[in-house]
């Protein structure tokens, strides 16, 4: 009986120890996630915008942030009161570890963990990309632009803090990724007379162009992408909806395309 009784004790224990292992774990994991300056500590500021970054200071990161800063300006929803964090990351060991602290899958070139108002960019990721595509098209995926890529997750922060996160995670993907393609890009667009919507549309349908992503994503992702920020820009700039408007039910990607085109043929 007393034998009996001391196993029990002994499982209980057992249980609870392994209980607190979990939790310890788990805390590390938050902290980790919530305070990667811990880690990450060289810095540079510009605007609302402050760069994190591991290894060597670097006087290049100084005109890299101010660069996300000009993007964000120009998107129509910059506020000079925000203090967005980016963790730009040289070592590849760092950011994978990153990425599995976050329980992603597959190794994005940057992600956004808007629960702790943090970003994170891949320094390698985003330049493979570019140097396998030739940087094209421009505004995609491919481009190999850390402004862009940097500007892309901040933007998903925008929108979260902007429409709240239950909003945010019933929204379908195109509507998702198209709006914070739009803010990301469509300051430096603006600049670019020949980034219209119907030049970007021709790339868009041109399958030669996206030939490099062949083997990369049997998805499309990056067409998609490319597409749905075309999307989010024709209901924004042509048709004068603002994000709240975007995120209606009754707002389509099918009605979208649709009149997108229409709206075409018609200039
Ligand atoms: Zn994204």
């Amino acid at each position: 009986m007393r034998s009996k009784r001391s196993l029990v004790r002994r499982m209980v224990k057992c249980g609870l120890r392994l209980v607190l292992v979990i939790l310890v774990l788990f805390a590390v994991q938050v902290s980790i996630l919530a305070y990667p300056q811990m880690f990450v500590h060289n810095k540079v500021e510009s605007g609302t915008i402050t760069l994190y970054y591991d290894g060597a200071p670097n006087a290049d990161l100084e005109q890299l942030a101010w660069m996300v800063d000009q993007r964000l300006q120009g998107c129509g929803y910059y506020d000079s009161t925000r203090a967005d964090r980016v963790f730009l990351i040289h070592s590849d060991g760092i950011y994978d570890i990153l990425v599995r602290l976050s329980l992603l899958h597959g190794r994005p070139q940057g992600f956004n963990l808007s629960l702790f108002g943090n970003s994170f960019v891949s320094v390698s990721r985003v330049r493979a990309l570019g140097e396998s595509s030739g940087g094209l098209p421009r505004f995609s995926i491919w481009e190999g632009d850390l402004a862009h890529t940097i500007a892309h997750e901040v933007a998903h922060q925008y929108v979260t803090d902007r429409l709240g996160r239950g909003v945010w995670r019933r929204l379908p993907h195109w509507k998702r990724e198209g709006m914070v393609e739009y803010l990301a890009n469509i300051g430096v667009i603006r600049q670019d007379t020949s980034a219209t919507i119907p030049n970007r549309l021709d790339v868009l349908n041109n399958d030669h162009v996206w030939r490099a992503t062949q083997g990369w994503s049997d998805k499309g992702w990056d067409r998609i992408h490319y597409e749905a920020g075309l999307l989010i820009e024709f209901l924004i700039d042509i048709q004068g909806y603002i994000l709240e408007d975007v995120i209606a039910e009754s707002v389509t990607d099918v009605d979208t395309r649709a009149a997108m085109l229409v709206w075409r043929a018609g200039r």
